[in-house]
């Protein structure tokens, strides 16, 4: 059997996508051969994304705030049409806020919900027309925090991304029978403009060294690395895969 990844002619949305997990997913399908819709807050970072990335016609702008249910029934379809179709969604939008839980008020709580997993879930809902016509598969960025707790500081965050493993697990099972596959994706640290961003919140180093410390592997991922998870979930080699968790994070949440 052949275990080469290939992407050539499949089509593509992968959300966040300007930068960090997204946009290494999204140049690792395009290298691949597939046709990518790139998508970020901003038409401008989404523009300057495509450009950096080479241009080109297999590369399509989908622009918008995922974290609005009107702004996906928009973003969706039309990333959609210009794709001529959908076989593989990466549901990668997502951020990251610290708090304590006194320090939760309700305005955070529904702007984390609001992208983390409202989201999601509505962009998930938006491509199933098309991903049961080419029956396709979708793979959810979560985190290790969705199934491990962690020390005090991101509560909401971890909440939505314990709900989007479950999503993933109740989605799976409702679309199996159409043949669309739903997977998660489970990444520890990974060196991304979310962590240079927490880094420089500690101050010095801080961040860095206390992951170096912390993992079992003894250092950050790198986005290449949650770069082939995604394109594993998403290729035919993952035929049989659905409903699962792969975590990509050093061994954290094996115990450490
Ligand atoms: P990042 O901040 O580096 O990039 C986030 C991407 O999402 C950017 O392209 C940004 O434009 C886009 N985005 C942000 N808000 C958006 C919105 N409202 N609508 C559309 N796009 C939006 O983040 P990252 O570190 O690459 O994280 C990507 C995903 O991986 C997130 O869901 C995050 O929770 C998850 N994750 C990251 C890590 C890590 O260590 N970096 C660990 C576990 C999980």
């Amino acid at each position: 059997m052949s275990m080469q990844l290939d992407f050539l002619g499949k089509r593509v949305l992968v959300t966040g996508s300007t930068k960090g997990i997204g946009r290494g997913a999204a140049e690792g399908f395009h290298e691949l051969g597939a046709m990518v819709a790139i998508n970020g807050r901003t038409p401008e970072s989404v523009a300057q994304a495509i450009d950096e990335m080479g241009g080109g016609e297999r590369l399509i702008a989908a622009p918008g705030d995922l974290s609005r249910v009107s702004v996906i029934h928009d973003v969706v379809p039309k990333a959609i049409e210009a794709l001529g179709g959908l076989d593989i969604l990466v549901n990668n939008a997502g951020r990251g806020d610290e708090r304590l839980i006194d320090d939760v008020d309700e305005a955070h709580w529904e702007a984390v919900l609001a992208l983390n997993i409202k989201g999601a879930f509505f962009t998930i809902q938006a491509s199933l027309p098309a991903l049961k016509k080419t029956k396709g598969c979708v793979v959810n960025v979560a985190s290790m925090l969705g199934v491990m707790g962690a020390p005090a500081g991101i509560i909401v965050y971890s909440t939505t991304k314990g709900a989007m493993v479950n999503m993933t697990r109740m989605m799976a099972l409702e679309l199996a029978r159409d043949g669309v596959r739903v997977n998660n994706l489970c990444p520890g640290w990974i060196d991304t403009p979310m962590i240079e961003h927490d880094n420089e919140l500690m101050g010095g180093d801080a961040l860095y060294k206390y992951i170096d410390e912390e993992c079992p592997l003894g250092r950050i991922g790198q986005v290449s690395e949650t770069t082939g998870a995604i394109l594993y979930l998403s290729s035919a080699n993952a035929g049989y895969t659905t409903g699962s968790t792969l975590v990509t994070d050093g061994g954290i949440s094996s115990g450490h």
